[in-house]
């Protein structure tokens, strides 16, 4: 899919959950006292699945970024009016450059020297908002309290603006550069979020509303990442074999099957190793995914590759197939070592086939491409052959 089209999918799901929510408070007088007093119950319900589910996923990053909103809003329910006020100050920069940093992290077990640090780390920075909580200090107030605008937001702060746009700049860098364009969608709506409900902290209700949306973003976050864990591959990022599954079952009587190899794939692992392999994997995959005539390209395991063309016609689907092939073997792949750098050409057999009325399942349908690849493949390499 288009990058553009995929971030622009990937921001509005929570762009949507943020903005309905949020425009509740503007509605305020309109609902019933009793649905904002479900909030923080809803809040503390999701909270509690998200905890659960990171856990269990070993998505620890989610852990770390749920808790504080949990701890925030107990301490903005238990401390006085003053209080409270320096703790929005303190929390209003950190929060933002706590989310940035623990996004940046690599997910690693909670119990791992790495993990262990992220807690000890986690721990401290609360120890150290409370300090200053329940111990004051004038000078460091006012610095942080520095004008560097000519308007103002208040209640936030111009150093906690800076914050913002720095925060916003780097995450919006990130997708521009297609970085995990699921994560980064939702955590530039959750800033963003952050900031527009700190902005109206004083209006009724807006703080749950504020975190109610940002425990929704993240538990769908999480869902759709269990998703992509389950049906994409990871090192090529395409769908895998239980989404070909999925979808061959989907399929109507008409479609036509790609099965694809790699030539001489054990060969090149031989000679270049096989993290050199793996990138020829990627680069193979990201030529497979452009694939025209309505296909859509999955990993079927190890260095084999189908495209499912629905709807389509064997002559059609082996005309895509075929550019493909031509494409890829015109792409040089340069495998680069300590003294020089080295272009290389990769090649791929293909047989493709169309379903007909005597197969009787998808495994049918698959055999047949397999059979059509084997021919490919005796007939010497670089070749689509049609069954
Ligand atoms: P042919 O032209 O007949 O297909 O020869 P081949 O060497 O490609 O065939 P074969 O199926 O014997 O070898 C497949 C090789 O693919 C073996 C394995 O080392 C390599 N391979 C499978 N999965 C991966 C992977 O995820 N990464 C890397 N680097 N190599 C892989
Ligand atoms: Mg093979
Ligand atoms: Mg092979």
């Amino acid at each position: 899919m288009n990058p553009l089209k995929l971030i622009a999918i990937n921001i509005s799901i929570p762009l949507f959950i943020s903005l309905t929510l949020g425009s509740l408070i503007f509605y305020e007088k309109k609902i019933p006292e009793v649905i904002f007093s479900i909030i923080p119950y809803l809040f503390y319900a999701i909270t509690v699945a998200i905890l659960w589910i990171s856990w269990h996923f070993n998505r620890n990053r989610f852990i770390f970024i749920i808790l504080p909103l949990l701890l925030i809003y107990i301490a903005f329910e238990h401390l006085g009016a003053k209080r409270a006020t320096d703790l929005f100050l303190y929390v209003s920069m950190l929060y933002p450059l706590h989310i940035l940093l623990f996004l940046s992290l690599k997910e690693r077990g909670l119990f791992s020297i790495w993990g262990v640090l992220k807690i000890a780390f986690f721990i401290v920075e609360i120890a150290v908002v409370l300090y200053f909580v329940f111990y004051p200090n004038s000078d460091i107030i006012t610095l942080l309290k520095t004008k560097l605008f000519t308007t103002s937001f208040y209640p936030i702060e111009d150093i906690a603006l800076a914050i913002a746009i720095f925060v916003i700049t780097v995450i919006a860098i990130l997708l521009i550069f297609n970085r995990s364009i699921l994560y980064n969608s939702s955590f530039l709506i959750i800033v963003l979020t952050f900031y527009t409900g700190f902005y109206f902290i004083k209006t009724p209700h807006a703080k749950e509303l504020l975190l109610l949306s940002i425990s929704i973003i993240i538990f769908i976050l999480l869902i759709r990442e269990s998703y992509r864990l389950a049906f994409y591959d990871e090192l090529t990022s395409l769908p895998g074999r239980r989404a070909l599954m999925e979808d061959m079952a989907k399929l109507g009587m008409k479609y036509s099957f790609a099965m694809i190899d790699i030539d001489h794939f054990k060969k090149f692992n031989d000679t270049y190793g096989h993290d050199t392999g793996d990138e020829v994997l990627k680069m193979v995959a990201a030529k497979l995914a452009e694939v025209g005539g309505g296909g859509k390209a999955y990993r079927y395991g190890g260095e084999e590759f189908v495209l499912l063309f629905p709807s389509r016609e064997l002559d059609e689907s082996y005309t895509s197939t075929d550019t493909l092939r031509e494409v890829i073997a015109k792409t040089p792949f340069v495998v680069r070592n300590k003294q020089n750098s080295k272009k290389i050409y990769i090649n791929i057999s293909c047989g493709v086939v169309q379903k007909n009325s005597q197969d009787k399942d998808p495994f049918a349908v698959m055999k047949r491409a397999d059979n059509a690849l084997y021919k490919a493949k005796k007939a010497g390499r670089n070749q689509v052959i049609k069954a």
